[in-house]
């Protein structure tokens, strides 16, 4: 085979982006559409529509071309000034970058850390809240894909109302693994891609905006962090160019017809029915690379359903492993980063990588390894 084809047959087992189901590689395989008028708004009304029915929302929903980054960096500049307070709490690495694009905004980051196996802690959330009423939003990740963490975000949400202070969530690698009810928590602003366990292609930031958040962005002077992610320009094109055109700038078409052809499939499956997919494929991963030697990185209380990440046994080289899966298995799995890059493995377990085949394949590529090493 060469390189191309066996590019084709990779099972993505990574913590995103995700293999595509051939309904939507076909709905993918179509000439361009223009992103406007009346051959488009059915498609871009329904996608919309079946994104609000996976976030639980009533609120407004974006799709703003680009990356899941994107699509916070367009949060948390719309959301707040320069020099306003905005308390974020972190274990790993997307939590660093949530803090570092507040810092680039000249936002005034309260930073709270925890360590990288252990989850975010509601009450240190409350000391803060408590200590600076100066504070404007709380920022949390939902699902730190760096370690597989599923942090408390019911318990910071209520917080947050408790406190009144607006919400942003990156729920980027948890929509589609496990619910997120948006409206019933009242989280204002949750940010998402369609690449990761909604099993949609890469491109696509999705934007979630309450009324709490619209009115934290009209309260205060506009802010000066440019036009296109600017959620304030996305809304106003809605209004101005509604039912043609209602976005500022051209859409990728075809990543949204893939995007559609995902939810469509995910939504006649049922939600509950996709969420348990995700929670099985997690526990077999997890029971039958425990069985092969393997550690759970973080306490069995905290793992989730959409990533694993595994400690090796003794004399077991990651590279190796890695590398082995790749070319021997066509099996595409990925290591640490940062601080863990060379401790764990991280085993991700979104869209089709959920699927019996795919970890029936996992588990005997890696038995395989474990034999010739
Ligand atoms: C993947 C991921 C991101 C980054 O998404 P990009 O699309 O690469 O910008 C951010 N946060 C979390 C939790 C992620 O899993």
């Amino acid at each position: 085979m060469n390189r191309d084809d066996r590019v084709k047959t990779r099972k993505l087992m990574i913590p995103g982006p995700v293999g595509l189901t051939d309904e939507v590689i076909s709905a993918l395989a179509a000439p361009v559409i223009a992103h406007y008028g009346n051959d488009w708004m059915p498609v871009f009304d329904e996608t919309l529509g079946h994104l609000r029915r996976v976030f639980h929302t009533t609120n407004d929903v974006f799709m703003i071309p680009g990356s899941g980054s994107a699509a916070t960096d367009a949060a948390l500049g719309s959301l707040l000034s320069s020099g306003e307070k905005v308390l974020i709490a972190s274990n790993g690495t997307f939590g660093l970058r949530m803090v570092a694009i507040a810092e680039n905004y000249g936002q005034d980051v309260i930073h709270l850390p925890f360590p990288l196996d252990r989850p975010v802690d509601p009450n240190a959330l409350r000391e803060c809240l408590e200590a600076d009423p100066g504070i404007r939003l709380i920022g949390l990740v939902h699902h730190e894909t760096s370690t597989g963490m599923l942090n408390p975000l019911r318990e910071v949400a209520a917080l947050a109302r408790e406190y009144d202070v607006p919400m942003l969530v990156d729920a980027i690698a948890s929509i589609g693994g496990v619910a997120v009810p948006v409206d019933e928590w009242g989280l204002d602003v949750v940010v998402a891609v369609g690449n990761k366990c909604l099993g949609a292609p890469p491109g696509l930031g999705l934007v979630t905006v309450s009324e709490r958040a619209w009115a934290l962005m009209s309260s205060q002077p506009r802010r000066n962090h440019g036009w296109y992610l600017n959620l304030e320009t996305w809304r106003e094109y809605r209004e101005r160019w509604a039912n043609f055109h209602p976005y500022p700038t051209t859409l990728p078409t075809p990543t949204i017809l893939g995007l559609r052809a995902s939810l469509k499939q995910i939504l006649d499956g049922g939600l509950e029915a996709y969420y348990a997919r995700h929670t099985r494929a997690a526990r077999n991963v997890r029971e039958g690379m425990q069985a092969l030697g393997f550690g759970l990185f973080l306490d069995e209380a905290y793992v989730c359903p959409m990533v694993t990440a595994f400690t090796l046994p003794h004399g077991v080289s990651q590279d190796g492993l890695v590398h082995f899966l790749l070319h021997e298995h066509d099996i595409a799995i990925a290591q640490g980063i940062g601080d863990l890059r060379e401790t764990i493995i991280r085993v991700g377990h979104m869209g089709l990588a959920t699927s019996d085949a795919y970890v029936d394949a996992l588990l005997s590529g890696v038995q395989d390894y474990l034999s010739k090493a």
